[in-house]
């Protein structure tokens, strides 16, 4: 099966430990990668994760927060001096262009290609990105400064032909191409032979939620029900249940309860507050509502 992986670069909140790294993930997507967040040090752990920097060509930015950016520019300017030549697209809040055009002007005059800045609406669910596989729409999140996460989707794939069917009704070559996305053939002596004899359907469409950082929020439930695999935020654990409220943050129990009404295939929880240790805590908490959950970690690769 062709490849659609999630990378963990950092899976901590806003405070630095010794732990883990600010937020921060790659998709490979059949090699292509897709960068979603971009904290402190998510090129140097790219680097370690082995994850090419030339098929990095879209970053998506859930927020204006440091811990989701403060890594942007430090990537961009590594990428100038690899004399890197593809144009570089940026998905976020159009309040980053002015922010980071300011930055890059003075600290990365002379790039040898080209940062393109594309503006999201966090408030609505739409489409942002779009090629041959895949599209990724933004998921509105309710947090204390605009931010969405991102639904990734694989397009749905044409069947696959059954090739001792296409010679025993001796199909001519160029009917293939409709078969494969689902007609009929009719034989030249008008029988009509259903689709469903000639192929077997392709796997169904691999989808991914990012959701981070918000409040616990139900009427996201809608747009990621049944994914492969949703990332939760779960930065506290039960007892700061009112700080959660505060700090328009979700707890673990929460992200669970997202999951389990969700019905999603797996949940991964991250965005871990810098109080915990270790995160024994969170894990035991979202597992009593929802049992197929994980705990994000840095360098952690998950095959969808
Ligand atoms: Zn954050
Ligand atoms: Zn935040």
């Amino acid at each position: 099966m062709e490849k659609f992986e999630v990378n963990i670069l950092g899976c901590g909140s806003a405070l630095p430990t010794t732990r883990h790294f600010a937020s921060s993930q790659i998709l490979n997507i059949r090699e292509k990668l897709f960068m979603i967040d971009c904290g402190e040090g998510a090129q140097m752990q790219m680097r370690k994760s082995k994850l090419k920097f030339s098929r990095l060509n879209h970053i998506f930015i859930s927020h204006l927060h440091g811990d989701h950016c403060f890594g942007l520019p430090g990537l961009i300017s590594t990428f100038g001096m690899l004399n890197r030549t593809a144009e570089l697209h940026i998905h976020a809040h159009a309040d980053l262009e002015t922010l980071l055009t300011t930055q890059l002007n003075y600290f990365c005059k002379n790039l040898p290609y080209k940062v393109i800045f594309h503006a999201i609406d966090p408030s609505k669910e739409a489409l942002i990105y779009e090629d041959r596989s895949i599209t990724v729409h933004s998921i509105p999140l309710r947090h204390r400064i605009p931010c969405c996460g991102f639904l990734f989707a694989e397009k749905p794939r044409p069947n696959h032909i059954l090739r001792e069917m296409i010679d025993f009704y001796q199909i001519p070559i160029y009917e293939l191409n409709k078969i494969k996305n689902g007609a009929d053939y009719t034989t030249p002596q008008g029988e009509i032979i259903p689709n469903n004899r000639l192929t077997s359907p392709s796997l169904s469409p691999r989808r991914y939620a990012y959701c981070s950082d918000t409040i616990y929020k139900e009427d996201i439930i809608p747009q990621i029900h049944g994914v492969d695999l949703l990332f939760h935020e779960a930065t506290f654990a039960d007892s700061e249940l009112s700080r959660a409220k505060e700090t328009f943050h979700t707890t673990a129990r929460q992200a669970a309860e997202i999951a389990r009404k969700a019905e999603v295939k797996q949940l991964m929880l991250g965005h871990f507050s810098a109080r915990y240790e270790d995160e024994t805590i969170l894990l035991k908490e979202a597992s009593e509502i929802f049992l197929k959950c994980t705990l994000a970690k840095e360098n952690l690769s998950i095959n969808i």
